[in-house]
């Protein structure tokens, strides 16, 4: 299944993505992602995106489309992948489209999550991300016990950090970027077959279950977390239930048991083997 989300800053892409990996078992591919493994790997395509993204510029097209198409490349994208933040305008979108038809992979649906303007700028303003795990969280939604972890990469509490394209100052600007050149997108897809639009206010859980029915994809149950952090996760999904969370890895457990597609036999087994182990 290929999948394109579109949707403006703040309307919870990146979240959603997220969420759809783990249920429906095929990779994101973000070009915030792409864009951050890049400036981390010091490649040439990397230093030319952070010399951008420092000057608070977008980064070129070429750039972004050469890190994906690398990354097609690689063998877990085979049964499809999400795209997130890409394409960005219609010359990107024209230019995927030729990319997936050389391939023999065209895109299966774009959705576009639909959330209210005030709503866009309230949910980015809110915006923290752990410097070690990469969690997302927001601190208008997130119940404090979320935000200080323990942070599955060192045990201690997340150290949250503002992405310096997430702070108000840039916040107006990128949504006006968005209007100006990704807005034309939803024209272009809907002209192929391919858009879908969903509601993306309210509940993340509410927002996953709309946009998963839009792709007709069936939703596994999330996955266990590794056993380290069972303890305090367990103790967080009784927090979460009282205060949904808004994380990239949002987990309520209400959702749990709604969002469980029909399972087979032996993933019947398999989860219940987690579930007991989480008991213990
Ligand atoms: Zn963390």
């Amino acid at each position: 299944m290929r999948i394109v989300l579109l949707g403006a800053p703040g309307s919870g892409k990146g979240t959603q993505s997220q969420r759809l990996v783990e249920r429906i078992g095929i990779p994101q591919i973000s070009t915030g992602d792409l864009l951050r493994a890049a400036v981390a790997g010091r490649t040439e395509l990397g230093l030319k995106a952070k010399e951008a993204m420092d000057a608070g510029r977008l980064v070129d097209d070429s750039l972004v489309l050469g890190m994906f198409r690398e990354r097609l490349g690689e063998p877990d994208t085979r049964r499809g992948f999400i795209l997130d933040g890409f394409p960005r305008n219609l010359a990107q979108a024209h230019a995927l489209a030729r990319l997936l038809e050389t391939l023999k992979r065209p895109l299966d649906a774009v959705v576009q999550l639909d959330v209210d303007y005030a709503e866009l700028v309230r949910r980015i303003s809110g915006r923290r991300t752990c410097a070690d795990c990469g969690r997302v969280f927001n601190l208008l939604t997130s119940p404090a016990a979320a935000q200080n972890g323990p942070c599955p990469k060192t045990g201690a509490p997340h150290r949250l950090m503002q992405r310096p394209d997430d702070n108000e100052a840039t916040v107006a600007e990128r949504l006006r970027v968005y209007d100006e050149k990704t807005r034309p997108l939803v024209d272009f897809y809907r002209a192929r077959g391919l858009l879908r639009v969903i509601n993306a206010e309210g509940a993340v859980n509410e927002v996953t279950r709309r946009l998963a029915q839009a792709i007709g994809a069936p939703l596994r149950a999330p996955p266990v977390r590794p056993k380290p952090t069972l303890k305090r996760v367990a103790g967080k999904r009784a927090v979460a239930r009282k205060h949904p969370v808004t994380t990239a890895r949002g987990k309520s457990a209400a959702a749990r048991t709604t969002l469980r597609a029909p399972a087979k036999k032996s993933a019947v087994r398999r989860k219940g083997a987690k579930a007991r182990a989480k008991r213990r």
